[in-house]
Order: C-alpha cells, then structure tokens, then sequence
C-alpha cells in the first residue's frame, strides 16, 4: 500500500510517500515559498546503498494546486509513482479538529466543511490545511483521503482539566476550552515506549515530553491523554524557541496599558519574540548551548528557565497520573539534548526518575533508556515519527472502507 502524507502551510508543503508493506519512506520533500517568486521544490529519494538521489526545482509556484502539480511531476520524473491516481491513499495533516473529531477522519464534504468553520481558532493552519485538502482532491479523485488532526489525541482529556475557569458561556459559545497539540507525536512515542518496554499500551502511563521549537507535555492514562500542556492554542504551557509559555494573562494586560500594545501587538509578542529567545535573542537550542559554553550570562538563565518548566511540568503530571511507567523524551531537543534531560530530570529520586548520565550520554536513532537500573519510572528518548503516525492512520482508515 502506497500512502503519501501531506502537511500544507501556507507557504509550503511537506510531503512523504510511505510503503506501507515493509514501512519505509519511498521519498519525501518540501515545496517552499508558494506565492512568491523564489519559490522552490526538492524531492530526497533513499537508494539501497544508504545514499539519497536528490532532485531540487527553481521556479515560481504560484498556489498550492502548482505546488501539488509539481510534487506529483518530481514523483513521476524520480519513478517512485507513475501518476498520483495509482496512490492508495493520501494523508493531511491538520493542527485543529476542535471538539468533533475525537479520531482521524476520511474526507468528505462534511469533514471539509468542519475544517473551515474551526478556522477561526487556528487562523494560521486550517485555511492552508483546507487548500490542500482541495487541491489534492482535484488532482487525485480517485484515492481516498484522510485528515489526521494533531487535538484528537487529547480529546480524552476530562471536561475538569481542559477547561479554564472563565465564565462558563465561553465555553459553551464560543467553544475556548484547551485543545492541545502535538498529539500525533506523543501517541506515537507512546506506542512505541511501551512496545519497548514490552508493556500495552492500554495499561501504560507515560509523561510524553515533545520538546521541538514547539513544546508540550503530556499525561498518556492506560494510552490515553489526559492532560496536556498547551492549550487553545499552542502558546500555553512549557517554554518554547518563541513562546512564553505558562504566563499570568495579567502581564499582557499591563502591558498593553503601558506601552499600548493591542492585540495584535500582543499576540506577536507572546508567540513570536518570548521563550528562549525573548531571554536571550536565540531560539536555537544548539545556538543556545554554544553561547552557555562562552559563558553567555542571558543563554544560561534562558535555559535555565526551560528546565525548571519543564521539570514542573513533570512533577505535576506525576501527581496527576500517580503511577507514572515511564517518561519519553522526543523532538528536537529531547531526542539530541542530553544536558536539557539530565537537568529537568535531576533531582527527582523522590518521584522514582533518575537518570544514569552515562547511558544519558549516548546517541542512537532508535528508542533508548536512559534511567538507571533502580529507577522506579524508565526515561526513555523516542524519535518521533508524526509523518509516519498520519500513514498509519491513513492505512487503517482506508481498510476499515474495504471492509
Ligand atoms: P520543530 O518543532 O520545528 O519540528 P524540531 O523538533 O526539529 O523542531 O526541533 C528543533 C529544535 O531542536 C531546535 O531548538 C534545535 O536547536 C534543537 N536541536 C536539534 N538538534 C539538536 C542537538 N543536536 N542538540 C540540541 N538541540 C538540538
């Protein structure tokens, strides 16, 4: 079974054609900069022998459905498909699923129809997910397709932890509740630490860290998510590259009546200009380490303050799930960062979490353990895999319509 996974921005698409037999990736790419004149499209094929056969094309692309046309082309040109009608399916990804799709969906004018009324709580995702939704039905109307939504996994969160303690109408009206995100990528850890662990995931409970630009935490009860830590949106919860993070609303409040700021102003403060690089001008957590090392006084408070979060974030899910299996790091930073586990670990026996520094040290590509021997509660590092996640969703969908 052929599945190709597709993330559309708004000015760009990810994509990755997945065999589904022996579960490998047949080639994927990106078309950046739709819209405007330096537009471009690259395709990364594995040979046998390790190595990739790289293609890349320069030329304006001037909407998604040119984008689409091109990846399709870059496919036929490289061999791996004949034409896009021969794919047994094509996966999207979609950041808000708000309340109604507690699980993947195959798309239907209904689907579709959801995805544009959620639109105004993900303003900067849905409509470009939409776009692509349409233009790869155009072009493919003969394959089914799936939308696998990064909330639904945390649509098991109960009613008295995802809502905020604002009058209750806002709820109801209008629908502000958390929703949270990244929830194709903790599922995903989580499947694959307990497979690790040799433990089923109906019974396991995990504290998932995905710690990438983006970050959140999340509390995985008997497989199921049962907190998380971003929110309506993705600003909520732990320190991010960009984003505060956890804040008293009350700070933006005073700052609008100091400088003011208005909303917009606000939003681009708290999303784009805070976290890490709010503290000290970088949100690269590589770029972060190098200045700690020539003793950047800022770089080091900036980390400093990622830890603690996130070291809170761990000590409050362990009191919610009470008995904790396992914590999975993963994302850029948790799978490649041994300083950032080893200090948002460190001090945490009484909880059962000790990391050995010696395995913590180590690097490899697939899951590892990095607790010791005695630690009550297994670390694990887990590389994430959302793309992979979507072609999996994809495939079961699509056989349940056989059936
Ligand atoms: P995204 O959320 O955009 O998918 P990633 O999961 O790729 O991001 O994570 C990006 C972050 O991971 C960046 O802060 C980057 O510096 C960090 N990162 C990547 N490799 C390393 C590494 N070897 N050591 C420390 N941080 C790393």
């Amino acid at each position: 079974m052929k599945i190709l996974v597709l993330n559309a921005g708004s000015s760009s698409i990810k994509y990755q054609l997945y065999d589904m037999a022996s579960v490998c990736v047949l080639a994927n790419g990106i078309v950046e900069q739709i819209g405007e004149t330096d537009s471009q499209a690259k395709i990364k094929i594995p040979q046998k022998d390790g190595a990739y056969f790289t293609k890349e094309r320069r030329e304006p692309i001037a909407c998604h459905a040119d984008g689409l046309a091109i990846i399709s082309e870059l496919l036929k040109e490289s061999g791996v498909i004949k034409d896009l009608n021969e794919l047994d399916g094509i996966g999207h990804r979609v950041v808000q699923g708000g309340s109604n799709f507690k699980e993947s969906a195959l798309v239907d004018e209904y689907v579709q129809n959801e995805i544009e009324r959620l639109i105004s709580l993900a303003p900067l995702h849905n409509p470009a997910h939409l776009e692509g939704i349409k233009v790869s039905i155009k072009q493919s109307p003969n394959v089914p397709q799936v939308v696998v939504f990064d909330t639904s996994f945390h649509s098991t969160i109960p009613q008295y932890a995802h809502m905020y303690a604002i009058p209750y109408k806002f709820y109801s009206e209008l629908k502000i509740k958390k929703y949270g995100f990244h929830g194709t990528s903790h599922y995903f850890v989580a499947k694959e630490g307990a497979k690790f662990l040799g433990c089923e995931i109906d019974s396991f409970n995990a504290i998932t860290l995905h710690l990438g630009n983006g970050a959140s935490a999340t509390a995985i009860k008997n497989g199921k998510s049962v907190d998380t830590s971003m929110g309506l949106t993705p600003l909520e919860g732990l320190i991010m590259g960009t984003r505060c993070g956890d804040i008293d609303p009350a700070v933006l409040f005073y700052i609008a009546r100091k400088l003011g700021y208005d909303v917009a102003r606000l939003d681009t403060l708290a999303n784009k200009e805070s976290g890490l690089k709010g503290i000290c001008g970088n949100n690269d957590m590589r770029e972060i380490n190098k200045m700690v090392e020539s003793g950047d006084e800022r770089a080091k408070l900036a980390l400093d303050m990622f830890n603690y979060r996130l070291k809170k974030y761990i000590g409050s899910y362990s009191a919610v799930l009470g008995r904790v299996d396992c914590v999975i790091f993963t994302g850029g930073i948790g799978e490649n960062d041994a300083n950032v586990r080893a200090n948002s670990c460190k001090d945490l026996e009484n909880l059962g979490i000790e990391i050995d520094l010696d395995k913590n040290s180590q690097r490899y590509s697939t899951p590892f353990c990095i607790s010791t021997e005695n630690s009550k509660v297994k670390v694990l590092v887990v590389p994430t895999n959302e793309e992979l996640e979507i072609a999996i969703q994809t495939q079961r969908l699509i056989e349940k319509l056989k059936k």
